[in-house]
């Protein structure tokens, strides 16, 4: 990878070039793993990064070296002016990307072209209407399945994140493989991770081990097969013989891909984390409102950064119990 001086580099060695910026806590779904059923706490508007101060915060990370910005939340698209941000984010030198649940996407898609978007992460639990919309606890399964199809019709690299969860939505994992088959999309399953307040257990993930033994004795080895993966990708990557989309497995749970992170996570509060799972935060937002210079706080965080997971035990140890953390809505996923 090119060096810039300027770089942000842990005690590991590991370059810090990507940012994920969540731009609401807030979200109109309500998926039960990530999300309480009366929504997040609502809080002073004051607290959180105006769009004007996202972008002036973005453009530090960029002079620091940030070539990859990805908009989260939350629901980021239900941010007041999330246009806006998307098309000045866009200006920059930088591959933007988008994390959404889809809901409202047909409103934003010529932002998302203005702004030189390729690829989309779309949230989508289920195949299944009744389950989806169990899932999320709201009923928008055929906006998103008709949004999917626009973006698709657009052209966007299409990205689709499945959290497996036991006795839920396990039963799918062929019928989301095989939508691959013939469509030109990219199914990731992930392992169910534990945040604050999401009943989470060790039993209730589908690891990635189980999920390959559902391919082997479902699809059998001989019809699919690994590709190659990206470099910092968090996914193992297969597809079907002749399939024309892809499939993979985020297995943050049993098996994390800690050693080649290069990613920085800023709060819709403006506070910078060095990693998913860490309790420690740095107020980026406070500094910037008082004029200090925010560079140095963001290499100190991140020369703070564990080598994997924040420095929890495994997860499966029994005290994982004790740890604390935000929701995944309030981090930014
Ligand atoms: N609202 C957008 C969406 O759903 O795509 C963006 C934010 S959401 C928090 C980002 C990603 O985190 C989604 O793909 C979601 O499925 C995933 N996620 C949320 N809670 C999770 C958990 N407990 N374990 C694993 N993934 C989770
Ligand atoms: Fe909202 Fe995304 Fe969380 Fe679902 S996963 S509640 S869509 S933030």
């Amino acid at each position: 990878m090119e060096k810039n001086p300027k770089n942000i580099v842990d005690t590991h060695g590991r370059i810090h070039d990507y940012l994920r910026i969540s731009l609401t806590e807030r979200c109109n779904l309500r998926c039960f793993y990530c999300m309480p059923e009366e929504g997040v706490q609502l809080r002073d508007k004051s607290e959180f990064m105006t769009a004007e101060e996202t972008i002036a915060i973005a453009k530090t990370f960029v002079d620091l070296g940030v070539k990859k910005i990805r908009l989260t939340g939350g629901e980021p698209l239900i941010k007041k002016n999330a246009g806006i941000i998307i098309r000045e984010l866009g200006k920059l030198p930088v591959e933007l990307s988008i994390t959404t649940n889809a809901v409202t996407v047909d409103r934003f898609i010529n932002d998302f072209k203005q702004a030189g978007i390729k690829s989309v992460n779309v949230s989508l639990d289920s195949l299944k209407a009744d389950t989806f919309n169990k899932i999320s606890r709201r009923s928008y399964f055929k906006e998103i399945m008709h949004n999917i199809q626009l973006l698709l019709d657009n052209n966007f690299h299409v990205k689709i994140n499945v959290v497996l969860i036991k006795g839920v939505n396990e039963d799918e994992i062929i019928d989301f493989i095989q939508w691959t088959k013939n469509v030109n999309i990219h199914v990731r399953f992930i392992e169910f991770m534990p945040f604050d307040g999401n009943n989470w257990n060790w039993e209730k993930k589908v690891s990635f081990k189980e999920i390959l033994e559902q391919v082997d004795t479902k699809i059998g080895p001989k019809f699919y097969s690994k590709i190659e993966d990206q470099a910092n990708d968090t996914a193992r990557n297969y597809q079907l013989v002749n399939g024309l989309g892809t499939f993979g497995i985020i297995s943050s749970v049993t098996n994390p891909f800690c050693d080649t992170c290069n990613r920085i996570r800023l709060t819709a509060d403006g506070k910078v984390k060095n990693c998913l799972f860490s309790e420690a935060e740095t107020d980026i937002l406070g500094a910037f409102r008082s004029k200090q210079n925010i560079e140095p706080l963001i290499r100190k965080s991140i020369m703070a950064k564990h080598k994997e997971r924040a420095g929890l035990p495994d997860f499966s140890d029994d005290d994982i119990h004790l740890y604390k953390n935000r929701s995944m809505t309030a981090i930014g996923g």
